[in-house]
């Protein structure tokens, strides 16, 4: 039997076998943060106001190289043509290599720049307004590939060996997916079989979709190492790619990120050192998961680049495109929507850059529900933004820049933009996905003190026990969940901001109410719900997305930052309140309905 909370047994083999894999490589501290803070009713904004600001020293550092890094884009790289030839230029590769742009969060003891999380999220967002193949190229490498791994699980000697030659520009990559694997890693099929005398593991298997795996020296494998308690059990490989047996297979192509050096790999009876294991034999899931955590902040962060770029090219042609007796941008529809894209870019900003000073201040910091709905929201609203943008811009939006050019006019490349942002909502954790880990991650304090109440493993007196220790807890929790209590915000504070945080707060209760209510009336079947579960997590994603604009537009002071995130607040609670008022019964009709096509 598995040590998980979550009552496995009614369920198929193969989603016991998901579940209880997830489970076991969960992070199992337990939830602390302002994000935990919103979803259990009792919002915390002390954690939140003021926001952390990088040291000085750092600041500068860090404005240093996004200035270098700005310079060299304009001048040295051409994005149309990145995507009209599927190829980055050797020379582009050096001079990202020679400015330092492959090893910005290594230390400099490794031979890399030894900026902050802050500044790496803060390049990556001057990358995703530019070109979305660079910012693949980098982020691929130090986001999920050697680095980021090695930073937090990798041992003295691995650091020594491979992060110097990560930041000089060795590129690297990271292998998890396969044919039958892509959000269930219990399917996994790649196997690394132990020698005899312990000395190196034999590793066969075939990965998909991997990432500059056509450039890259070395990369992190997951492979199956089955243990006698553990079948599913994964390990962390670090593998280079001209050991004999290492074999790519085939380049895949995309609808966007054309120059992607994306393929299959193979790997053919490869000795893989020992010492090549990151972390530990059957810990490999939880290096992909905590990896993932700080990772996929990237995402969000090239989405604030994006949004940015978008809502420039949308407001120019906005003021200048005249229909109907007007500019465009002083029509309601398309004024509506440059105030949503305004909107997102500040908030995705608030997110991110709220996340990465929490990792700055502590590198150990319980970042999970902050940096998962980060990528949930940021890259939603990027998605959304790039698609407002093609709206607005009309026919222009649809044409291609090279098109565009040769007609003399401005080459916005929205479609580029456009087709290159749409995998964001795929990779590095689904929207779908992201709803659960967070539904999951917002449900276990009430699991770790109801769930063994409804675990049909185990005797009726332990269960009955359970019951009562929970029915005590929440006796006193409940009723506070309905009384106003609002405390951190700083007295300074813009009045209708203040108003705003107040209405968190209050959504917030009930939030944990509803998430309590739904608990109650589901028992395990909740997990099924995977609708309402998404609708309450996107309430939670909401709610931080407000709080953090809230606060970022405070410590920065200025009227525009004031208005807008004044405008995201609003928004915010309109949302929130329709996602309150959303009934479940199209939730249970669609199902039915598919059910029968699907049958
Ligand atoms: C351009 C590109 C680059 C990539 N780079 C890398 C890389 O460098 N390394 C790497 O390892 N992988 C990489 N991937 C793989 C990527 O991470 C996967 O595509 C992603 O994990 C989703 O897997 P899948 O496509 O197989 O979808 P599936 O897991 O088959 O999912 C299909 C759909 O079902 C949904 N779904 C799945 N499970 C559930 C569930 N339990 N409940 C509700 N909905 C569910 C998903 O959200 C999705 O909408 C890349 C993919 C692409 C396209």
């Amino acid at each position: 039997m598995s040590d998980s909370l979550i009552d496995t047994t009614k369920m198929s083999a193969g989603q016991r076998a998901a579940l209880e894999l997830a489970e076991s490589s969960r992070d199992s501290r337990e939830l602390s943060g302002f994000a935990a803070s919103l979803f259990d009713g009792s919002p915390d904004f002390r954690l939140l106001f003021p926001l952390p600001k990088p040291q000085e020293e750092e600041r500068i550092a860090g404005d240093a190289f996004l200035e270098k890094l700005r310079r060299f884009l304009s001048q040295e790289t051409d994005p149309d043509a990145i995507d009209r030839n599927g190829e980055i230029p050797d020379s582009v590769i050096d001079g990202l290599a020679a400015l330092g742009s492959f090893g910005i969060k290594i230390p400099k003891e490794y031979g890399g720049l030894g900026l902050s999380q802050t500044s790496y999220s803060r390049a990556a967002m001057v990358l995703g307004g530019h070109c979305g193949n660079l910012t693949a190229l980098l982020s691929a490498h130090q986001s999920i590939g050697i680095p980021q791994p090695l930073l937090a699980f990798g041992s003295e000697e691995q650091k020594k060996k491979y992060l110097p030659r990560c930041a000089a520009g060795a590129i690297s990559a990271f292998a998890l997916t396969e044919k039958e694997v892509g959000s269930d890693p219990a399917r996994m099929s790649t196997t690394a079989t132990k020698s005899e005398d312990g000395s190196h593991w034999i590793l066969n298997g075939e990965k998909l979709w991997c990432t500059n795996v056509l450039k890259a020296k070395h990369l992190i494998v997951m492979a199956r190492t089955p243990l006698p308690d553990k079948p599913h059990a994964i390990t962390a490989f670090i593998v280079e790619i001209d050991w004999p047996g290492v074999e790519i297979v085939t380049r895949c192509r995309f609808m966007g990120l054309k120059a992607l050096y994306n393929g299959i790999i193979r790997f053919n009876d490869v000795k893989v050192p020992s010492e090549n294991i990151v972390h530990g034999e059957g810990k490999g899931l939880k290096v992909a998961l905590t990896t993932l955590n700080t990772g996929r902040l990237t995402l969000p962060a090239a989405c604030v680049g994006l949004l940015n770029r978008c809502y420039s090219m949308a407001l120019e042609w906005s003021k200048k495109r005249e229909q109907w007796g007007n500019a465009i941008g002083f029509h309601e529809a398309i004024a509506g929507k440059l105030a949503d894209l305004r909107a997102d870019a500040f908030a995705t900003e608030a997110l991110v850059l709220y996340t990465s000073s929490l990792v700055d201040a502590d590198h150990g910091a319980d970042i999970r529900l902050e940096a998962a709905i980060a990528k949930l929201w940021g890259t939603e609203a990027g998605w959304r933004g790039a698609d407002s943008t093609m709206q607005i811009k009309g026919g222009r939006g649809y044409e291609t820049a090279d098109s565009l050019r040769d007609r003399g006019e401005t080459p916005d490349p929205v479609e580029r933009l456009l087709r290159d942002s749409r995998i964001n909502t795929i990779f590095e954790g689904s929207t779908e996905i992201m709803h659960l880990f967070i539904a999951r991650e917002a449900l276990d304090p009430h699991l770790r003190r109801g769930a063994a109440a409804l675990d049909t493993r185990k005797d009726k007196g332990d269960r009955f026990h359970a019951a009562v220790k929970a029915g005590i807890y929440y006796a006193t929790w409940y009723p506070a969940r309905w009384i106003p209590r609002v405390a951190g915000l700083p007295h300074d504070l813009d009045p209708a901001l203040k108003s705003a945080m107040h209405d968190v707060a209050s959504l917030s209760r009930r939030l944990a109410r509803t998430l309590f209510h739904a608990m109650a009336l589901n028992g395990p079947k909740l997990e099924k719900r995977q609708l309402l579960l998404g609708r309450l997590v996107d309430t939670g994603a909401e709610l931080l997305a407000m709080s953090t604009a809230a606060a970022h537009a405070h410590s920065l002071g200025d009227p525009a930052s004031i208005h807008t995130a004044r405008y995201v607040c609003t928004r915010g609670k309109a949302r929130v309140e329709a996602l309150f008022r959303a009934s479940s019964a199209p939730d249970r009709a669609a199902y039915k309905l598919t059910k029968e096509s699907l049958a």
